[in-house]
């Protein structure tokens, strides 16, 4: 953090005036290719790297997508700085869905309910709501947890505000990873429980890189602000826990039909 200068010169507190960042040092640019005449394109190069501004651009989405499995910071500062997706919105709902229907679907494999029809079926329907409702406010949790180191650590360091929309923007399409709960459930097998924190390992690895990238941090400060973020997250759960509320969770169903 302390090195300015030259392509780490870029740190958080600069509000890009150019639309574009560099995707290899975060530098700005004011374009990502030039247009001559009869469908000539050039692409732009760094003034300060010296290599392609945004090699992306001419990449195929597919191509985009596995590098962004792959969790490379370049294909993240791609997205969210020189792409005008907007579908983070959308993305967040369909995330917090699938979590709760896999909340849902294990609360309804343990509760054997011998009511009336009618009767269950709008129990099960308020179920799929409070699950929802309960993997939003975690969800919520832990990015609170998230942005509240970030803040105390600006209030230490003295330094002008994050761009915390644009970081919350990055995180939930960083959390993509959660649409795979679904055909983790759907094709249940011995290793489902394996899937399901592997889903969980990679949605925290790809926050981190969201975070990194965002805010041209360490990896030491993004690494503290995911965890502030889990231990935010994990109050929460204990909070419901001594409510004894069943909320379901990633893992507890399954640990039970273990042993
Ligand atoms: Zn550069």
């Amino acid at each position: 953090l302390g090195t300015r200068g030259g392509a780490e010169g870029m740190s958080e507190e600069d509000f890009p005036s150019s639309p574009y960042r560099c995707i290899e040092c975060n530098q700005e640019a004011s374009e990502l290719y030039r247009d001559y005449n009869h469908g000539v394109l050039k692409l732009t190069i760094c003034k300060s790297c010296q290599k392609v501004v945004d090699k992306y651009i001419e990449y195929d989405p597919v191509i985009i997508l596995i590098n962004a499995i792959l969790c490379k910071a370049q294909v993240y500062r791609h997205i969210l700085f020189n792409t005008k997706i907007n579908i983070h919105g959308k993305l967040c709902m369909f995330c917090l869905l699938c979590e709760a229907y896999l909340r849902w679907w294990q609360l309804q494999d343990s509760n054997q309910n011998i009511a009336p029809d009618d009767l269950i079926r709008y129990a099960k329907e308020w179920d799929f709501y409070r699950m929802f409702a309960i993997a939003s406010l975690e969800q919520s949790a832990f990015f609170a947890g998230i942005f509240t180191f970030l803040w105390i650590k600006r209030l230490m360091t003295a330094k002008k505000k994050p761009h915390f929309i644009l970081l919350l923007k990055a995180l939930l399409l960083s959390s993509y990873g959660k649409l795979l709960l679904i055909p983790a459930v759907i094709w249940e097998h011995d290793y489902t429980i394996l899937c399901l924190r592997l889903i969980k390992v990679f949605v925290l690895t790809s926050n981190f890189q969201a975070i990194r990238v965002t805010l041209n941090i360490s990896r030491m400060l993004s690494l503290l602000a995911i965890l502030s973020g889990l231990l935010l997250e994990s109050c929460m759960v204990f909070f419901f826990q001594r409510m004894e509320w069943d909320v379901g969770s990633d893992c507890a169903f399954y640990r039970e039909q273990d042993f």
